[in-house]
């Protein structure tokens, strides 16, 4: 049933939906099809459609009346739920400056291009002010939270994006990852190596568009509600209910990753595509945080984009298209695909090693936000973690520390709930085998099983559950990373025929 807001509220959400459409029109298309050289321009609309719509929402009179709304609503309905997490939201807000949050917005703009600058040239020096800037701003943003007590930035850095965690969770979280993996992963590593070489013959980008259309298809995407287009750094973004973009990126001698980044991302699409429509415009109608966004995303990338099940259907289109892989075997094939080796991008990283990447990211962040970060020495750092949990060393900061858009946003704290999303999407992959047979409905390209099967245990609640407790109440058990591990450990164990040493 659509939710009934009084006129004043049912205005305010409108006009926010119109604002927010205005804003995410604008910075998709800036990061997909527009001329570099408009980007200040752009920037500084950006910043000011941002500060209109944080003065309506932090409008005093606005407040006192969603606050005295919220206090009338009946003490179940769904309205009053929906009126009470904007009132949480508008808590954290309430307090920052107009000013400095215009500043802010500012400098997060800034400080984007800035590192797309940096990164072209492999240059941290260039970036580095903007990121101390940035970062510096985002800490100083969080200190006008009421739930602000002068110790716990990450805390509320990582409740911001999957809402309840904070930093001594994701500590026990971590320290599962390091001691079942990291022994493991030396074993991987030892046994003998998956011969990749032909996933990286050169397919232009034309051919690889034609097929990510095929995947479309197989995904049964509908091209009336979900736009694909190119971008730098693969994302998506939610316009409205019927609206979602994504992106993916072709690169040449890497067919697999624009492969994966489209099925990644399409599963971030579905959480807005399969969300209530009732719930359009309000705040329930997008996940909780970006962890609850990354569960889907890692589970359709991992557990369905990675399978057997999955290429056995599109193996003969495949040969079609790309005639380059004529002799490998669709067993070689999936080999190749989950091969796992110490990589130096995340973005590119194996399933396996990708828990690592996060894990050092989780370490430099906890720094950031605690304020002992060494700015000057922060490329070493990245190395010497690099060296320390996969053996390897970034030989400059394009394939080190700038590889990754995240903190150029003042995005800290997001990072680690790729690897939480992980452990959540192998717990609910567990307990979807448990009702049907997932390979079979994927060999048979009938992938709407496994769609609707999210929609309806999953992305139907938009935000009105946290994915933990979405997650344990799917599963019927308590939240545990060891699902997680030991879904990695029994995988790898057998594509490296460990079980035979
Ligand atoms: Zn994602």
């Amino acid at each position: 049933m659509p939710l009934h807001f009084e006129p004043f509220y049912q205005n305010l959400i409108d006009t926010l939906a119109a604002y927010h459409l205005a804003y995410s029109t604008m910075a998709t298309d800036q990061l997909t099809i527009a001329p570099k050289k408009g980007a200040p321009r752009v920037n500084q609309a950006l910043a000011l459609l941002a500060r209109a719509a944080f003065e309506i929402e932090n409008d005093p009179e606005n407040i006192a009346k969603i606050r005295d709304y919220a206090q009338r609503l009946p003490q179940s309905s769904l309205e009053k739920q929906e009126v009470e997490l904007r009132l949480r939201q508008i808590d954290d807000q309430e307090a920052i400056p107009a000013d400095f949050y215009q500043e802010l917005i500012q400098t997060r703009a800034d400080s984007g291009v800035a590192w797309h600058e940096a990164k072209e040239q492999a240059n941290y020096k260039l970036f580095q002010p903007h990121l101390e800037k940035v970062i510096a701003n985002t800490l100083k943003a969080q200190t006008y939270s009421p739930r602000y007590n002068g110790t716990n930035s990450y805390d509320l850095a990582l409740d911001a994006y999957e809402a309840g965690m904070d930093q001594k969770q994701y500590d026990e979280f971590f320290a599962v990852i390091k001691e079942e993996l990291i022994p493991f992963i030396a074993k991987v590593q030892a046994a003998q190596p998956i011969d990749t070489t032909k996933m990286n013959q050169v397919i232009d980008a034309e051919r690889q568009a034609k097929f990510a259309q095929i995947v479309m298809d197989y995904l049964q995407a509908d091209p009336e509600r979900v736009y694909l287009s190119t971008t730098e750094h693969p994302f998506t973004e939610f316009f409205s209910n019927n609206d979602v973009r994504i992106t993916t990126r072709y690169i040449e001698d890497n067919f697999l990753g624009g492969i994966l980044s489209i099925v990644h991302e399409y599963g971030h699409a579905l959480y807005s595509l399969n969300a209530n429509p009732d719930y359009d415009k309000t705040m329930f109608i997008d996940a909780i945080g970006s962890g609850a966004h990354e569960t889907q995303s890692r589970f359709l990338e991992n557990h369905i984009g990675r399978s057997k099940a999955f290429w056995s259907y599109l193996y003969p289109t495949l040969i079609e298209h790309f005639p380059e892989f004529k002799d490998t075997s669709l067993d070689e094939l999936i080999a190749m695909i989950n091969a796992s080796s110490a990589s130096l991008i995340r973005t590119e990283a194996d399933e396996l090693t990708y828990p690592l990447h996060i894990l050092i990211r989780y370490e430099i962040e906890k720094q950031m936000a605690n304020g002992t970060l060494d700015y000057d020495h922060l490329p070493q750092l990245w190395a010497d973690l690099y060296e320390q949990y996969l053996g390897i060393r970034p030989s400059n900061d394009q394939e080190g520390v700038l590889q990754d858009i995240h903190w150029s946003d003042g995005g800290i704290g997001y990072f680690p709930t790729y690897a939480l999303g992980s452990a959540y999407a192998a717990q609910l992959y567990e307990a979807m085998e448990k009702e049907f047979d997932v390979d079979q409905a994927l060999e048979n390209g009938h992938i709407e099983k496994v769609v609707n099967w999210l929609k309806e245990n999953v992305q139907q609640y938009g935000a009105q559950k946290t994915m933990r407790q979405i997650v344990e109440e799917v599963s019927h058990k308590p939240f545990d990373p060891h699902v997680y591990t030991n879904y990695l450990k029994n995988k790898y164990t057998k594509l490296y025929h460990l079980e035979e040493q």
